[in-house]
């Protein structure tokens, strides 16, 4: 399932689910573990209390054992890479509680102390794509400029993560050529993983969040790191003919560090993925409800309410249009954290 390309593409998100290992402290506590992985696709949970084991299928399960670069392998970011290059827009999530692995997943765990570097093993999906895109761009004919925005969507307010000076709320607009965009939004060439990489620290310092409450506040709010693909147009004579799914110009890969999902109740009765109101952000919130009417076999008559929030403006084009979405959806094997797991896990087998 994660080979179909946009054109064929059955359903708008592809989902990966990556169970942490037990952290230090889990252990310490001697918490068991209510999960363990059957095969490369099925995840089976077992109840604390005894009774019968649920099972829940993915396009990947991945366990604790897994490294960084499997799990990268697993979730065919490649091939999201690929269709980047070819103009469409790709968006990778991480979807999962506080403290589920979604920070670490998709950039890596942070610097232990003052430059002391993160070793390569363990960086994340984004920077390995990252890797992947530079090699791939140093390969092509064609002048290809990378670039980069960061930002954070905070109580419905998008503040640039860049911005020279204090980042201000900036408006989220829509015109008939860019889609919806951020306006003023910095946007840096990077020609480097190092570049990336400073960018991203420099971004992760100025998330709303004091030192202290860094973590609570984090959980609260969806970081977006964006890469944008030009290339140059080709001169009409060179240009072969276009097929119907390509693009002329401009892709783009968008890397989503999303709010923690505590509180994310899937009580639908119709199977949508629900999230309490007045609990949770109103972008999460949003996220799901368009994921539902995506995946009513009625779609094409639905209008999805991009509009309802900032982060499903942001990711319209990905999640609805020419694009491509794939959910990874972190998990703690701790029987402690079942509740919230298991509704992870609703959330997470609704999507696909
Ligand atoms: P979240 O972003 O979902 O709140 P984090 O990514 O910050 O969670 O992970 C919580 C803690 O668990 C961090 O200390 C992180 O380094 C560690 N961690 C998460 N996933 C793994 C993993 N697969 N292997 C080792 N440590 C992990
Ligand atoms: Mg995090």
């Amino acid at each position: 399932s994660l080979e179909q390309g946009p054109e064929g593409q059955e359903t708008p998100i592809q989902v990966v689910l990556r169970v942490r290992p037990m952290s230090a402290a889990e252990l310490r506590r001697g918490e068991q573990s209510a999960l363990h992985c059957s095969g490369t696709r099925t995840l089976q949970v077992s109840p604390p209390g005894g009774g019968p084991d649920v099972a829940f299928r993915f396009g990947a399960v991945l366990d604790g054992a897994r490294t960084q670069e499997d799990v990268f392998r697993a979730c065919g970011v490649r091939r999201l890479g690929e269709l980047a290059l070819r103009g469409f827009s790709c968006t990778v999530f991480t979807f999962g509680q506080t403290g589920s692995g979604k920070t670490y997943t998709l950039t890596g765990p942070p610097p232990q102390g003052e430059g002391v570097p993160v070793p390569p093993s363990l960086a994340g999906i984004m920077q390995r794509t990252f890797t992947w895109l530079l090699d791939r761009v140093q390969h092509l004919d064609a002048a290809v400029t990378l670039r980069a925005s960061y930002l954070e969507i905070y109580n419905e307010q998008v503040r640039d993560l860049l911005s020279v000076g204090c980042p201000r709320p900036l408006p989220v607009r829509w015109n008939k050529t860019r889609g919806f965009y951020v306006e003023q939004l910095r946007v840096v060439e990077i020609g480097s993983l190092e570049a990336l990489m400073e960018l991203l620290q420099m971004g992760l310092s100025r998330r709303r969040s004091s030192a202290h409450t860094l973590n609570q506040a984090s959980s609260r709010s969806h970081a977006l790191l964006t890469l944008y693909i030009s290339r140059p147009r080709p001169q009409p004579q060179q240009m072969p003919p276009m097929g119907p799914g390509e693009l002329p110009a401009g892709g783009k890969l968008c890397f989503v560090d999303l709010a923690g999902s505590e509180k994310v109740a899937t009580t639908g009765s119709r199977g949508e993925l629900m999230l309490e109101a007045n609990s949770i952000n109103r972008s999460l919130l949003a996220l799901g409800h368009c994921i539902s009417l995506l995946l009513d076999p009625q779609r094409k008559q639905n209008h999805i309410p991009f509009r309802d929030s900032k982060l499903t403006k942001l990711l319209a084009d990905s999640l609805g249009g020419r694009g491509v979405t794939l959910m990874v959806a972190c998990v703690s094997p701790s029987a402690q954290c079942l509740p919230e797991t298991l509704s992870t896990l609703r959330y997470a087998s609704r999507a696909q």
